[in-house]
């Protein structure tokens, strides 16, 4: 959890920000003006800490992308190599597969 918890504020009011991003305010006890002004301040702080959080969550999120290999054709009996681009299926990429349809082989060297 992300905690602003102002010191200014902390007599009579907490500004937080938790870990949805989202600003928590708790008033402890009536405000004055100055008080008020200051809690005011601390939240709009807090909503721009809020909003960098969210960014970089978002930012975060989109690098995450799943992997997805590349489909090659199978070797032919009496081959050794993929049928679209020639490599050996025991050297191919982690996330790469093999299949024996045609249609299926998503590599770019097919054809
Ligand atoms: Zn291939």
């Amino acid at each position: 959890m992300t905690e602003i918890t102002r010191t200014v504020e902390q007599l009579v009011a907490d500004v937080d920000v938790d870990d949805d991003g989202y600003v928590c305010v708790t008033v402890t006890q009536p405000l004055t003006v100055d008080e008020a002004r200051d809690v005011a301040h601390a939240i709009l702080q807090a909503a721009g800490e809020g909003e960098r959080y969210l960014a970089e969550e978002g930012t975060a999120a989109a690098a995450v992308e799943p992997i997805v290999g590349i489909v090659h054709g199978v070797a032919l009996i009496g081959y050794t190599s993929t049928t679209c681009c020639g490599r050996d299926p025991f050297a191919l990429p982690a996330p790469d597969t093999i299949t024996a349809d045609d249609a299926a082989v998503t590599c770019r060297k097919a054809r």
